[in-house]
């Protein structure tokens, strides 16, 4: 009998360990569940976003497009009487937002206009390494700066907020350009070489320096790349960004209806392997 009750309480005993246990790999797998993206192709926008924040060598590419910038305004000799300026991108020009990359991620979601506007009214962006350097050695310079960006007039004031808590110059309503009608900045450029001379054009996508990448193909892009691959390092600054741009809506033939199960079976069909 004696035996019997200490079987017993053996047994209740390894019960409750295991029922503790299961509920603790339960609660586990839910945890990293959550924190898991919904599919593979965002995985990849994790990824990007990883090289972003953590490499080194996205740090280094940065300085190496600014000091290029720098190399050009220094050796620059200005063929008019109007005033010097230089046109900026902002989103990973001037500014990181792959935090927002990670958020959309983690829930499963690619960009969408309303999360974007959540995450830019927060004025929450870092400056990408060396952007606030550079942009100080142009007002030492007495160059002006126009930030042209596909950001809405909605997100004005926020913007403005982001760019000044890093003291960056020209941050007011006349150099902060967003778009109105079109995202081709074409128009928009123009505009600000009517009144001043430009010395070059910063951006993290091929739209940012030509209409000659306006909505092009993935063949037209490189063609059109190859055309004008002497302004490259110059004229045309170019910032990393493996997280989004032109060069990924080309893959996707410019159509933003595709679901995520087309989006990764153009991906797998494009990429070479061995
Ligand atoms: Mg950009």
């Amino acid at each position: 009998m004696l035996n019997n009750n200490k079987n017993l309480r053996i047994l209740f005993f390894l019960s409750v360990v295991f029922f503790v246990a299961c509920k603790t790999a339960q609660e586990t797998t839910n945890t990293n569940q959550q924190l898991q993206p919904k599919n593979v192709s965002l995985n990849g926008k994790l990824f990007s976003s990883l090289f972003q924040q953590r490499a080194a060598e996205y740090r280094a590419l940065c300085y190496q497009a600014y000091y290029a910038a720098r190399n050009s305004i220094n050796h620059y000799k200005p063929t008019t009487n109007k005033p010097l300026a230089i046109i900026t991108d902002i989103d990973e020009t001037i500014l990181d937002n792959s935090p927002y990359a990670v958020h959309q991620a983690y829930a499963g979601k690619e960009y969408d206009l309303q999360s974007w506007y959540e995450w830019t009214s927060k004025s929450a962006a870092d400056t990408m390494p060396g952007a606030g350097s550079f942009l100080q050695f142009c007002k030492n310079n007495n160059i002006q700066i126009f930030y042209i960006t596909n950001r809405d007039e909605v997100e004005r004031n926020a913007t403005l907020n982001n760019l000044k808590k890093f003291n960056l110059p020209n941050t007011d309503d006349a150099h902060l350009i967003l778009k109105q009608t079109t995202s081709s900045k074409e128009a928009r450029r123009n505009n600000v070489l009517e009144n001043y001379e430009v010395i070059l054009y910063m951006g993290d996508n091929l739209a940012d320096f030509s209409s000659l990448f306006d909505k092009k193909s993935e063949t037209q892009r490189a063609n059109n790349v190859d055309l004008v691959s002497s302004e490259f390092g110059k004229k045309f600054i170019v910032l990393p960004n493996a997280n989004y741009g032109d060069w990924e809506s080309a893959l996707y033939h410019h159509r933003y209806n595709y679901t995520q199960f087309q989006k990764d079976s153009i991906m797998k069909s494009v990429l070479k392997g061995y």
